[in-house]
């Protein structure tokens, strides 16, 4: 009797003391792990996409999104003449058919346009291509090697290059779905958006199949679908731009999305600076106001859009625009080191606790 109270109290304080929950989660994360877990990768749109999917028919889910991202990729990349933005820079001064993704795209771009003030531009192609960091096939014979610069392009050369922008010179008619460069020599850039919007586009097909909690992982860009084992938030370690450890780790809501960017992505060095990929359209130049940074939002396509745009604009005003947006987070990394953040991304936020 008394053995059987002193095991009854023992199951109790366990249970007070959360171990009895702990255990539970524990024991589900693993049979999840072990019997319902699929993971899919590909090389795509210039990195390895990873589409982790739990749940009872995770692995043809993965198949159909990873489909569904290659098909985006199809249509959204740059340097393939026969995708929607080829067509349109082939195409330009013509009203051009495209895919509903591309009008979706050019809908969020120009919100990310407005939003920033002009620092997210997606004709901002030219200047890109003229850096040497348009996307490149590495398959290609005469690829990335051969087209990466090793030293900035002249003053003449980056105000050619900028005289080509313009985003008020890009049209597109949904109902006809109908996209439209006004002048040749337009291109536009899908780098800055294109894997958060790939990213939401699968999600969707694991949603639809019936996946229930998925990863979607394209770089510096994820997606969180659905909770994790015990409705405890997502872990997301944020890479220190400098170091091999972290700088912090997010803790992460359901369905929530986090989009990096980064001068150490892609980028080479000239007598001692570093040239990079994010380039500022007011200068023509790669923006210098940070060296990092990561945005949260509810969808992987505004958050890599958002990420972008806050590179570009800084420590002050990146972090100014996250405060102004619902449900955006921000942090900004200067190139002195320092940390800003919004207070949202404050709230979720784990200062250098090492790798999760
Ligand atoms: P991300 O890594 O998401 O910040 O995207 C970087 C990519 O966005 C670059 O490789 C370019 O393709 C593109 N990009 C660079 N500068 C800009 C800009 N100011 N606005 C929009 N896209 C940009
Ligand atoms: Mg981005």
């Amino acid at each position: 009797m008394a053995l059987a109270a002193a095991a009854l109290a023992l199951v109790l304080a366990a249970w007070a003391t959360g171990w009895v929950a702990r255990a539970w989660d524990w024991g589900v994360a693993a049979y999840e792990r072990r019997f319902l877990t699929q993971t899919r990768s590909e090389f795509l749109m210039g990195t390895y996409v990873t589409i982790t999917a739990v749940g009872p028919g995770a692995g043809p889910a993965a198949d159909a999104a990873m489909a569904r991202m290659q098909e985006v990729d199809g249509r959204l990349n740059p340097s393939d003449p026969g995708s929607d933005i080829g067509r349109l820079a082939l195409g330009a001064g013509t009203d051009v058919p495209v895919s509903s993704d591309t009008i979706a795209v050019l809908e969020l771009a120009d919100r990310a346009y407005r939003a920033s003030g002009g620092a997210f531009d997606l004709t901002v192609g030219p200047l890109v291509t003229l850096w040497g960091f348009a996307p490149v096939d590495p398959t290609a014979v005469g690829g990335p090697a051969d087209q990466q610069r090793t030293s900035p392009p002249t003053d003449e050369e980056i105000a050619a290059a900028r005289a080509e922008l313009g985003w008020d010179q890009v049209s597109w008619d949904g109902a006809a779905m109908t996209a439209r460069l006004a002048r040749p020599g337009m291109r536009l850039s899908t780098g800055g958006l294109g894997k958060g919007y790939a990213i939401d586009a699968a999600a969707e097909v694991l949603r639809q199949k019936g996946i229930r909690r998925a990863v979607i992982d394209a770089g510096g860009e994820l997606l969180m679908v659905g909770s994790k084992a015990g409705g405890r938030p997502w872990r997301i370690a944020v890479k220190h731009p400098r170091q091999d450890g972290y700088l912090g780790v997010l803790n992460v809501p359901p369905d929530t999305a986090v989009a990096t960017s980064g001068d150490y992505q892609r980028y080479f060095v000239f007598e001692g600076r570093r040239y990079h990929h994010i380039i500022d359209p007011a200068t023509g130049r790669p923006a210098e106001r940070s060296i990092a940074s990561t945005v949260v939002a509810g969808s992987a396509a505004w958050a890599d859009a958002l990420s972008t745009a806050v590179f570009v604009l800084g420590p002050e005003r990146g972090v100014a625009l996250a405060e102004s947006l619902p449900d955006v987070g921000a942090l900004v990394v200067a190139p002195d080191g320092t940390v800003s953040e919004s207070g949202r991304l404050t709230a979720i936020f784990e200062k250098e606790t090492g790798a999760p």
